[in-house]
């Protein structure tokens, strides 16, 4: 660890940062940060540097109390956009109690633990992700709207829009972050993008979404676009998914079908932390190529777990395909984990791969085979994140408990709210 500390002080003098930004997420996802001056990194490394941790979401209410930031060297990374002799860079960190132990309330912390907990062939596993979003135009006021001029769609090639260059910007900045990306591309909905991150260990993978959506915000904004990862912004248009793919490498077949098991049992209760908002159980309908049942397939577009066929005597992946991009992504990757890993502690079976397109399934169907449907709103979901202890014991009580409050606050706020649905259906009526 000392060895690792030194090598980003060297780094970070030969490349000129004067100012690192110390980051972390709160309970939600959101991340969090304070700059400190280069010469403080050192200290930070120490554990001098701390914050208010009653003041973030989910952490600890009511009172003030110095919660420590510990970097991890490993994520340190140099900003792409200082060239203007103001070079920034920024280190994610863990947090710890003023005691020095870990923060139960911190989501970095708690994924790392339940991938020590979860056994020899989950620790090893890696991870690979499809992030989708949508670039929109700003209005005359720089707010963002739902409008874009860009009326591409699959895989098009639409050279020369800002769409596109934007994306094409994204993917190199990614790149010099030490983020490598093995393809990007136009996706269905009119303003849609999709970027694909190479396979990294879960931890790595959940630390790269983290800085992915920041630079894909930040990137947009320079050209003069607003990038959203909203679930579904726009009702008739694509939503926008973050496919999982897991390769558990080269194990025993039926290891992989009990993993398989495990993700689509605990899928209702692992989706309120997957699908976290109001807004993404807009997105999981049967429509678009979203999920809305517990099956798992080799060919088809709409199963919860597709597992593609695999080339050249490559181990297969499981390609999650339920969770979006609001999620917290340390504790979406926790649940999943925990998910994958109790399937091979259970060494339970997932049943015959189904062909064909899900959403077609009689009810008939789903009860004989087992196939339970994925929550259809924030409420629900949370109702089965309550029934499931597996689920809830990966993320542990203060975070079950802050996320829980968080997520059943918002959703009565959205319970209350009138929407402009309800005067287009009932004003004239009644
Ligand atoms: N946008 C779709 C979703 O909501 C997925 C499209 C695709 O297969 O890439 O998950
Ligand atoms: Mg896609
Ligand atoms: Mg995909």
């Amino acid at each position: 660890a000392a060895a690792a500390r030194r090598a980003v002080l060297a780094t970070a003098k030969e490349r000129g940062v004067r100012w690192v930004r110390l980051a972390f997420v709160d309970v939600l996802g959101i991340q969090k940060s304070v700059s400190i001056p280069v010469g403080e990194l050192e200290d930070a490394f120490n554990g001098k540097v701390t914050f208010d941790g009653g003041s973030i979401d989910g952490f600890v209410r009511g009172e003030e109390v110095d919660m420590v930031l510990r970097p991890d060297p490993a994520t340190f990374t140099v900003l792409p956009w200082n060239d203007d002799g103001q070079t920034e860079a920024r280190i994610l960190c863990d947090i710890q109690m003023p005691d020095g132990t870990p923060f139960e309330g911190c989501a970095r912390t708690t994924l790392k633990r339940v991938l020590e907990d979860a056994g020899d062939v989950v620790q090893r596993v890696q991870a690979a992700l499809e992030v989708e979003y949508y670039l929109f135009e700003l209005d005359a006021e720089g707010a963002p709207t739902t409008r874009t001029t860009d009326a591409g769609s699959y895989f098009d090639f639409s050279a020369g829009d800002r769409g596109q260059e934007a994306r094409l910007a994204t993917s190199i900045a990614l790149e010099a972050m030490g983020i490598p990306i093995t393809s990007a591309h136009h996706e269905h909905g009119a303003g849609q993008h999709e970027l694909d991150l190479s396979a990294g260990g879960v931890l790595t993978m959940a630390d790269r979404l983290v800085t992915v959506r920041g630079v894909v915000r930040r990137i947009a904004q320079r050209h003069g676009l607003h990038a959203t990862f909203m679930p579904k912004p726009l009702e008739d248009s694509a939503g926008s998914g973050l496919h999982i793919y897991f390769a558990l490498g080269e194990v025993d077949e039926v290891v992989r079908l009990h993993a398989i098991s495990g993700l689509l049992d605990h899928a209702p209760a692992y989706t309120a932390v997957c699908n976290p908002t109001v807004n993404s159980y807009k997105r999981l309908v049967a429509a678009w190529d979203a999920p809305v049942y517990t099956v798992w397939s080799h060919r088809s577009a709409n199963a919860l777990v597709r597992v593609p066929p695999s080339f050249g005597g490559e181990p297969p992946l499981l390609e999650v395909r339920s969770p979006d991009a609001s999620c917290n992504p340390y504790l979406a990757m926790a649940v999943l984990v925990e998910a994958l890993a109790e399937g091979i502690r259970a060494r339970s079976l997932p049943g015959d791969p189904f062909t064909g397109s899900t959403y077609e399934l009689s009810e008939r169907y789903r009860s004989d085979h087992g196939i339970k449907l994925l929550p259809k709103s924030l409420r629900q979901a949370i109702a089965a994140l309550d029934a499931d202890l597996v689920i809830r014991g990966a993320l542990g009580d203060h975070i079950y408990h802050a996320f829980r409050d968080a997520k059943l606050a918002e959703y009565e706020r959205y319970r209350r709210a009138v929407h402009p649905w309800e005067r287009d259906a009932y004003l004239r009526v009644f």
